[in-house]
């Protein structure tokens, strides 16, 4: 249910509308909108009756909302979520703002010096972003797990020496308090879309997230997952769209934009897009970060390596530094054209 407040709702009628929800034994989210505050209700086992909150001052309306997702529905919030990266000492970034967001690393941490040269390569093309798996799921088991704490500490050294972000993925809840005191964005990756005990733990970590699509998951089954992380009350959550198993071959994954404008119109959560799991080929990340971002992305996510021929993971994907560099320059001029920039 959302509770519609009135335009002129002073901040102790919202105040004692959420204490009602939370005497009721409900979650209350407040939902700030351009023109009036909204407040969602979760945790409720059973339809709400809004008898409860009708007489209660400065509340207008109360809306049921049918979809399984409901907090990261755009009925429920009509303006675009900005996730704001912030540490208090860099200059934040904004994801799902004017700026795409582009997020940009090796597919694993291999070596402290690895990731400290490749930090200074894309410090210098403008990223902010910096990935880089630690914590690997790997679908065999004989492949490489990436160097795990060690792996998260040459990423933040590296993040800290150049002023960047830390971009990097939580695979499961044993190790996720070490890998959210390391990271600034915690990445789900798609094998973990459908772990709700992971899921529900990053709900209460507070730390924005970045969850990918599973890749035999539909739209709604991502935007249930991204809803399992809200209504713990972490809001700051962004899509990632990783391509889809279908029956092509060609490629490792089938990219799914269309997923793009799909999500634009169900949900406010910001969304970009891995052209480089989506694809599998390097030579086909930049013509399709090019159309994603014609989509109507908020950013990507690209895999880059020094000698992707050497990757312990994924070099057959990985730019080099020199493609990425080039491809920079396109990105730059493909987001004047949908009147973004980077
Ligand atoms: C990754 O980003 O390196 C990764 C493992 O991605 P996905 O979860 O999309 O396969
Ligand atoms: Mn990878």
């Amino acid at each position: 249910m959302l509770l519609v407040m009135r335009l002129d709702a002073s901040r102790d009628e919202i105040e004692r509308v959420k204490a009602k929800v939370r005497s009721l034994g409900y979650l209350p989210h407040e939902i700030p909108g351009v023109q009036r505050v909204a407040i969602g209700i979760t945790g409720n086992p059973r339809e709400v009756d809004p008898e409860n909150f009708l007489n209660l001052a400065g509340v207008v309306e109360a809306i049921p909302v049918s979809k399984p997702y409901k907090l990261v529905s755009r009925d429920v919030k009509p303006e675009n979520t900005v996730v704001r990266i912030a540490d208090g000492t860099r200059t934040p970034v904004e994801i799902g703002g004017k700026e795409l967001a582009i997020v940009a690393g090796p597919c694993s941490v291999e070596s402290r010096a690895q990731i400290l040269e490749l930090a200074q390569m894309l410090k210098e093309q403008g990223v902010k972003l910096l990935r880089g798996g630690a914590f690997k799921p790997r679908t065999s088991p004989y492949a490489f797990q990436g160097l795990k704490a060690e792996g998260l500490e040459y990423l933040r050294e590296a993040a800290n020496r150049y002023g960047l972000f830390v971009v990097t993925e939580a695979k499961d809840t044993e190790t996720l308090p070490i890998v959210a005191e390391h990271a600034d964005i915690l990445q789900v990756g798609a094998r973990n879309m459908h772990n709700f005990s992971l899921l529900e733990r990053i709900g209460d970590h507070k730390k924005p997230v970045l969850l990918k699509r599973g890749f035999a998951a539909t739209v709604e089954e991502l935007l249930m997952a991204a809803e399992y992380i809200v209504s713990k009350g972490n809001y700051d959550v962004i899509l990632c769209e990783r391509g889809i198993r279908t029956f092509e071959t060609s490629t490792r994954n089938t990219l799914d934009l269309n997923a793009i404008p799909v999500i634009k119109k169900l949900s406010h959560l910001p969304i970009l897009v891995d052209p480089s799991h989506g694809t599998g080929a390097w030579e086909l990340v930049t013509p399709m970060s090019l159309a994603a971002i014609m989509a109507g992305a908020d950013g990507l996510m690209i895999e880059v390596h020094q000698n992707p021929e050497l990757a312990l993971s994924d070099g057959f994907q990985s730019l080099k530094p020199e493609t990425f560099s080039s491809l920079i320059k396109r990105i730059r001029e493909v987001a004047k054209l949908v009147q973004r920039s980077f």
